[in-house]
């Protein structure tokens, strides 16, 4: 990554990627070709400046190669006027037939704040269906819920500057230094200047995170509410609670307690649910009991669970206990995944919401279909997102539409949701990407605008609005998602309610509605906006990032929330929850004897629609793969590297083994990313059960009984060609888009001959021509084929019957070569790099594109820590997300 100076002008945005919601400037070079240049904010409060990998690779992912141009219908290309008067008529005709109930709505963490509240305002308040429903529900609707039950409202207390400010930083079930770096860099560097700050990371696996934690709790998938029930005894045990706080601004103490001492009576009881030792539930317990500003931040292995609102309520039960809430550096921070999850939660984007944080009730329907003006709004909540899928398959909805997301690949049972979309009468996608899993199910595909071309606000996790800003021009035919929604409703006859002129026009009426009737008489709501609902388009324009609520006394917004212990209930006070522990749905047994994790990795994001784009973010983690633990791997007879088959009782997936002490025995890690664009059976989806949360309908990604078996292949392929092949060409195919090249890693279940024939199945251009290299040993089923063109090599293939151990990263910079020299011809088919060629192994460091080989050659020739290494190799030296790594790599 080479920084580069430019006198272009700079626009200033926000990351499209996950919930730390950092800022970025950007200076196009040229809009026709699709060039800019993309730094890190250094006035945006979130990011200061620093961007992880996958920010600081956006600027490869604006490009018009994978971009839906035009609208479509059954396939065929129409004009916006054909797709949305075809839209409204058959919506229209569900409607008349089956009731609005008929028609939902999935959107997405993706979309702008603007987007999310037309799609809201056209569903429920005038086709009236409550129907509508977000990924959000996948990534963060336990802390919705559990937020709600505790405070009232669903309210995030705390900020980021909170981490200075804390003793204590608690990750619970958060890799935060792989699914939010740029958080993760701000704890570390917290510590680094505070050595007095402890770290604790509650995980089952020992993640990156845990390269700064003080105590690693490697507890039992799903059961961290054991772990805080025996925190919670213990502090009332140890006389630790705050008394006077409890009884000013509590309720509900005794009734909590009594539940934590029947299911959790003592720390051994706990540890025995939890796997732990009683020693470390013991340093725990005296750690949050020192701290005077324990801080805890909790991601999705909280929230994705059976028990996900819980586990959340059991984490806030012991910061109410000790009054350590709402003051600088203490409090229950929920990190969210998306990039504007918190403005769905805003607006109204889950099904059990109706808009700005009003609910079902009587009183707020009337409210908002009176500023709204919307005589049929929908009056009870909709489907959640499993329930609505399923009402898809089972004939109930008969019309979905999917906006920026890709349940086919991300939701768990996957193979059902993909049968629900194959059944569904009508099914409307609008995407700013022309394949994906589910756009291959859609009737009708519209095309929407994507990052930098849209124009809108986001808010982060720490309730931070910032503006999403537009700086190229819109490709194709594409909209904004909320005109796409908005002249779908004029066209239906709503003109009234949807003839917005611009984003700044929906933004001012979200506001106002976030203040309309918002005060204690008639209906308070924290999320009050109100003081922005008279921006000028200019002040919308140039908007600084703020936090809500943001109202005539708070007019620069609120850093943190419930500092003064006043809490958003009836009663004004804070809500204790009774927690028991329960266990998971579907337990271990003999046929499915390991615990499925899913999650993210540091280079991905969501289903690689975007990521996938940027070159450099596909080779640190290019396939998708399982991590085992070696006694595992033992016992069900995998070695490393090769291919294992995960089953379970909903749906299998192939995936390469990786086996590593950071995971327990019986417990097995595989990441959500892959889909079928970029494998052939890589999804994650269909094996995860689709058991939920009870109270917040989020699904259970974290704890899934699977078996394992290796896959007996006949043959391993490692190929490279300039044009794409199709991945039906092997039983497991992975395609890894590289600068020039893509490279696919194969294997086959059949065994083949005739190379030749093969070749043909790869509808590649390379099939008619003669080898310009070959190599072939039929007795020991090996075979190499290379083809150039001139000098330039075009394609090679490389097969044997154990999986590859070959130079990848020099095969692939063979590809970025107009000529190879006379020694690398002659090196190629043995695919090991000529002698006078650094062999630099596997990236680790993406930003800067260093291999562990390097950074273990620096160590070797003295680099004593990872400075020293950053100095020698530049591995670790922006974004620092690597440094875990290379840690590991060489023990310093
Ligand atoms: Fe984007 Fe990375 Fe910041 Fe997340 S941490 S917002 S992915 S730059």
């Amino acid at each position: 990554m080479e920084i580069v100076k430019t006198n272009h002008p700079e626009t200033k945005t926000t990351c499209a990627y996950c919930g730390v919601g950092c800022g970025i400037s950007v200076s196009v070079l040229s809009d026709e070709n699709r060039k800019i240049i993309v730094k890190g904010d250094r006035t945006h409060p979130s990011n200061l400046g620093k961007l992880c990998s996958k920010g600081a690779s956006l600027d490869e992912t604006v490009g018009p190669a994978t971009r839906l141009l035009n609208p479509e219908i059954d396939g065929k290309t129409v004009s916006w006027e054909t797709a949305n008067s075809t839209i409204a008529s058959r919506l229209q005709h569900i409607i008349d037939e089956h009731g609005a109930d008929a028609v939902g709505f999935y959107l997405s963490g993706q979309l702008l704040t603007e987007d999310y509240y037309i799609a809201n305002k056209f569903a429920k308040g005038f086709l009236g269906t409550g129907n509508i429903d977000t990924n959000s529900r996948l990534c963060m609707s336990s802390s919705v819920a559990g937020y709600k039950r505790a405070f009232g409202e669903d309210t995030v207390p705390t900020c980021y500057d909170d981490i200075e400010h804390s003793d204590l930083i608690t990750l619970v079930g958060s890799n935060t230094a792989w699914c939010h770096p740029i958080v993760f860099q701000r704890i570390k560097h917290a510590k680094e200047r505070n050595p007095a700050l402890k770290v604790v990371v509650i995980d089952p696996r020992r993640t990156d995170a845990c390269d700064i934690a003080d105590l690693h709790l490697p507890l039992k998938p799903g059961t961290d509410t054991s772990l805080y029930s025996a925190l919670f005894n213990y502090l009332n045990e140890q006389s630790l609670l705050d008394d006077d706080y409890i009884a000013k601004h509590t309720e509900n103490l005794q009734l909590a307690l009594d539940v934590a001492e029947q299911h959790t009576p003592t720390m051994e009881h706990a540890a025995t649910i939890c796997g732990l030792s009683s020693h470390q539930v013991k340093a725990f317990c005296h750690l949050f009991a020192a701290s005077d500003k324990p801080l805890t931040l909790f991601s999705q292995g909280v929230n994705q669970s059976t028990y996900g609102t819980d586990k959340v309520n059991a984490i806030t039960n012991c910061h109410l206990a000790t009054g350590k809430m709402g003051k600088p550096g203490t409090g229950a921070f929920s990190i969210t995944g998306q990039p504007n999850a918190m403005g769905g939660r805003e607006v109204g984007g889950l099904s059990n919401q109706l808009a700005a944080h009003m609910d079902f009730t009587p009183q707020d329907t009337d409210r908002v279909s009176r500023f709204w003006n919307a005589p049929n709004i929908a009056t009870q909540s909709g489907l959640k997102t499993i329930e609505m899928f399923e009402a898809a398959r089972t004939g109930k909805i008969k019309a979905l539409w999917i906006m920026a997301t890709n349940p086919v690949v991300s939701l768990p049972n996957a193979d059902l949701v993909k049968e629900a979309l194959q059944r569904c009468e009508l099914v409307i996608v609008s995407d700013c990407v022309a394949n994906t899993d589910t756009l291959d199910l859609a009737h009708i595909k519209l095309p929407a605008q994507g990052w930098g071309e849209k124009d809108g606000t986001v808010t982060n996790s720490e309730r931070r609005i910032s503006r999403q800003r537009k700086f190229l021009n819109p490709l194709g035919a594409a909209k904004p998602d909320w005109k796409i929604v908005a002249d779908i409703a004029c066209t239906m006859g709503f003109s009234n309610a949807f003839s917005y002129k611009n984003s700044a026009d929906i933004f001012r009426e979200h506001a106002q509605l976030s203040g309309f009737e918002n005060d204690e008489n008639q209906s308070f709501r924290l999320f009050n906006i109100s003081q922005l609902s008279t921006l000028t388009d200019t002040e919308y324009d140039n908007l600084s990032p703020t936090q809500w609520p943001i109202t005539l006394e708070k007019p620069a917004g609120t850093e943190r929330l419930f500092h003064d212990g006043i809490f958003c209930t009836e009663s004004k006070k804070a809500n204790f929850i009774p927690i028991k522990y329960k266990k998971p749905a579907h337990q271990l047994d003999k046929d499915y004897p390991l615990c499925l994790n899913t999650g993210r990795i540091r280079d991905q994001w969501h289903t690689m629609t975007r990521s996938a784009l940027a070159p450099k973010l596909n080779a640190h983690k290019p396939e998708p793969f399982i991590e085992i633990h070696p006694t595992t791997a033992s016992q069900f007879n995998v070695a490393e590297n090769t291919v294992v088959k995960v089953k379970s009782r909903w749906g299998e997936m192939l995936a390469r083994a990786n086996i590593t002490t950071t995971i327990a025995q019986d417990q097995v890690f595989v990441p959500m990313h892959w889909n079928d664009q970029f494998a052939s059976k890589g999804r994650i989806g269909p094996v995860v059960n689709p058991d939920t949360d009870p109270v917040s309908g989020q699904p259970e990604f974290k704890h899934t009984p699977v078996n394992i078996q290796p896959a007996k292949f006949k043959w391993y392929g490692l190929c490279f060609s300039r044009n794409s092949i199709p991945l039906s060409a092997a039983a497991y195919a992975i395609k890894i888009p590289a600068q020039n090249v893509y490279r696919y890693e194969l294997a086959d279940f059949q065994a083949l001959s005739h190379w030749e024939h093969w070749l043909t199945r790869t509808e590649n251009s390379v099939m008619v021509k003669e080898p310009s290299l070959e190599y072939s040993d039929a007795g020991n089923g090996i075979f190499r084929w290379a083809l150039l063109s001139g000098e330039k090599l075009e394609f090679c293939l490389f097969v044997q019957p154990t999986p590859i151990d070959l130079d990848r990263p020099w095969l692939t910079k063979l590809f970025d070569k107009e000529t190879l020299s006379d020694a690398e011809r002659t090196s190629l088919l043995s695919g090991k790099t000529p002698p006078d060629v650094e062999d630099t192994g596997q990236i680790i460091c993406a930003c800067f594109s260093v291999g562990a080989k390097t950074i273990q050659k620096a160590f070797a020739n003295g680099c004593r820590n990872t400075i020293e290494i950053g100095e020698s190799t530049r591995a670790g030296t922006n974004c620092g997300s690597c440094i875990p790594e290379i840690r590991t790599l060489t023990g310093c």
